[in-house]
């Protein structure tokens, strides 16, 4: 199926909205197993909008629109189309009802032109407007299927996913629905990833694994494809067992989250406290955690004890670790770690330090980080990485691994 998109207004046109009424439906009609092959804006000008169906009308079988069903005189995207497909508007019963009905209810007097929203384009099949008073339709012609929808994506999203998704598995015959979900790893490269699922990707067919790599971390897309929701679910339950029997460890969530996000879900969840001592990452630790919803319950605070001096006298490193392994060491990054737990009361104090670059310190080379993890007056763990990257990139990896460490 051939799908394009026809968005009308000239708001669009002028830059002063986006037009994420495509996005939303192409990645709904993606899900549907519909190919979008184009986009097309126009402004409200229907001799413009003409040409755009007749293009449309030669290259597409499914067209959607969006916009101008409203009742100002800028709306003509239906008189437009009537006219295109040589077919009449008539008053759909229902839906004048409703709009009376408003006008009615909030004690408003209805203007002539607001009648003009419950028109539909003769023989459509009506999509409801739950949100709104302008009632979407959709209709063949020709072997094309049109589909009109309102502009406001308020409007617009409900209206397609509870009717229009409907319309088209009926009148398309759409067999399958994709449904898919995505699996968030850290701590592995994803050309380790994908070696140790590597046989499932190359087997699997339904679902599909897509892996993609951003920001040191990895994500496995899964995508199923059944008519039925909860069979395509259960699908994907299935190989996401399989690839977490390999992989799991370094598995921490789903869809957007992020692992700052899960730290913070599961110090909520056991009722622990946390604070950082930040040496290389400057406060990043601090800023992330302080940026989700409900960190007050859970971050006591940071210090970020950059250079040495700070580091003895705020965050009371002895001045003989300092003197002899250095900022940069294992017993610095565990002293760190150890007293701002005590300083603050916490449950856990976590410290970063490290060399960020361009240049080596204390003849460490860049990438050298040690991030500490006190838990108790006998308990502090120090783990030692060397990474890769600019020096934004080892700051924000050094975040993601302490996070990865607690999360583990
Ligand atoms: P209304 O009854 O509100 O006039 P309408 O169906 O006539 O609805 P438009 O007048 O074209 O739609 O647009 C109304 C509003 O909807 C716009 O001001 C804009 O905020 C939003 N909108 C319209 N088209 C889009 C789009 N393609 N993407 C995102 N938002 C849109
Ligand atoms: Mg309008």
């Amino acid at each position: 199926m051939r799908t394009e998109i026809i968005a009308v207004g000239s708001e669009l046109l002028l830059g002063q909205i986006v037009n994420s009424n495509a996005q939303f439906l192409s990645q709904q009609l993606a899900e549907l197993g519909l190919n979008v092959y184009y986009h097309t804006v126009v402004g409200d000008n229907p001799a413009r909008l003409e040409q755009a169906i007749e293009i449309a009308q030669k290259r597409s079988n499914v067209i959607i629109f969006t916009g101008g069903l409203g009742p100002t005189k800028d709306d003509l995207t239906k008189e437009t189309v009537s006219k295109a497909v040589g077919k009449t508007l008539n008053f759909d019963q229902h839906a004048l009802q409703s709009i009376e009905q408003y006008f009615t209810q909030t004690k408003r007097v209805m203007s002539e032109n607001n009648k003009k929203q419950a028109l539909v384009i003769d023989g459509s099949y009506i999509l409801r407007n739950d949100y709104g008073m302008a009632p979407g339709m959709a209709f063949q012609v020709n072997e094309i299927t049109y589909m009109l929808l309102p502009g406001p994506p308020s409007e617009l999203r409900p209206m397609f996913n509870k009717y229009g998704i409907e319309y088209f598995h009926e009148k398309l015959g759409l067999q399958d629905r994709l449904t898919s979900r995505v699996l968030r790893f850290f701590g592995i490269g994803e050309s380790q990833l994908e070696t140790d699922i590597q046989d499932l990707i190359d087997q699997q067919t339904n679902p599909t694994i897509a892996p993609l790599a951003a920001d040191g971390e990895v994500t496995l897309r899964l995508t199923a494809k059944h008519k039925d929701e909860k069979v395509a679910n259960k699908l994907l339950d299935e190989i996401e067992n399989k690839i977490n029997e390999r992989v799991g460890v370094f598995f921490y969530g789903y869809e957007q989250t992020t692992i700052v996000n899960e730290l913070k879900n599961i110090l909520m969840e056991k009722k622990k406290t946390i604070a950082a001592a930040e040496s290389l990452t400057g406060g990043m630790f601090s800023e992330h955690i302080t940026a989700l919803e409900g960190a007050g319950i859970i971050f006591n605070g940071s210090i970020v004890g950059y250079t040495n001096d700070v580091k003895h006298r705020i965050l009371q490193v002895d001045q003989h670790i300092l003197e002899t392994y250095g900022a940069v060491s294992e017993q610095c990054a565990n002293e760190m770690a150890k007293q701002i737990r005590k300083l603050t009361g916490s449950d856990i104090g976590i410290s970063f330090t490290g060399v960020a670059g361009p240049t080596t310190q204390e003849n460490k080379p860049v990438g050298t980080v040690f991030i500490g993890i006190s838990l108790s007056d006998d308990y502090t763990k120090v783990y030692n990485l060397n990474l890769a990257g600019s020096r934004n990139g080892i700051r924000l990896k050094t975040v993601k691994y302490g996070c990865h460490y607690l999360v583990k």
